[in-house]
């Protein structure tokens, strides 16, 4: 599966600062949205474009523009962090929402909340900050196939290979797009080194 991890220096930067435990929600956030823009350009690689003649003040030239549809799928609660960095580049962009809740206990995602446009024949990013187990992030990725997308793309802030893996075997062929691979996961299924509870570190509730 085609796996692209991040490799630019701002991108580096920014992670260091979303793992560090000192880093306070106002500057999460930021460092969220600039990192998501990062993310969503490398995402979007794969958008089909045509040539359209513009005419500038001076002569008419063959110009490559964007000839396909865009949805935005941001996994509740985390992934809401990473909507509004893809909404400003995508202004256009048809936006579905998915709501999955994991059991903390047993670390297996339920999914309370489902809300899709139709998704037939877009580019469609999943959004979800932590890539852990992949239980969530592969039944996202079902429903989002289901309501018909062309193609999808996962888009993490952090990756486990446990996820990575999980998503291999579920979604062959489905991009991931991540800013870190990291080590693993621990008992209680979180990544490692991680940066603890994204949607917790997001909306300051610890
Ligand atoms: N969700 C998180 O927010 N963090 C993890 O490490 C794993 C899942």
């Amino acid at each position: 599966m085609p796996l692209t991890i991040l490799d630019h220096p701002l991108a580096g930067h920014l992670l260091a600062g979303l793992r560090d435990k000192h880093t306070q929600p106002d500057q999460f956030r930021h460092q969220c949205r600039i990192l998501t823009t990062l993310l969503v350009i490398e995402a979007t690689k794969g958008l089909k474009t045509i040539m359209r003649d513009v005419e500038t003040p001076l002569k008419a030239t063959p110009q490559r523009v964007l000839d396909q549809s865009l949805a935005m799928v941001p996994v509740l609660r985390a992934g809401l962090g990473m909507l509004e960095p893809a909404v400003e580049l995508f202004p256009e962009v048809a936006v579905g929402y998915i709501g999955l809740e994991r059991n903390e206990g047993t670390a297996i995602a339920r999914s309370y909340y489902c809300k899709l446009p139709d998704l037939t024949g877009k580019y469609t990013l999943c959004l979800d900050p932590m890539l852990a187990t992949g239980g969530s992030a592969s039944q996202a990725l079902s429903l989002i196939k289901q309501a018909g997308a062309e193609t999808s793309v996962m888009v993490c802030v952090v990756a486990a290979p446990e996820g990575v893996a999980k998503l291999e075997a579920d979604h062959p062929g489905v991009r991931i797009v991540t800013g870190a691979l990291d080590e693993g996961l621990n008992e209680r299924k979180y990544i490692v080194p991680g940066l603890g509870d994204f949607g917790d570190r997001l909306y300051a509730t610890p």
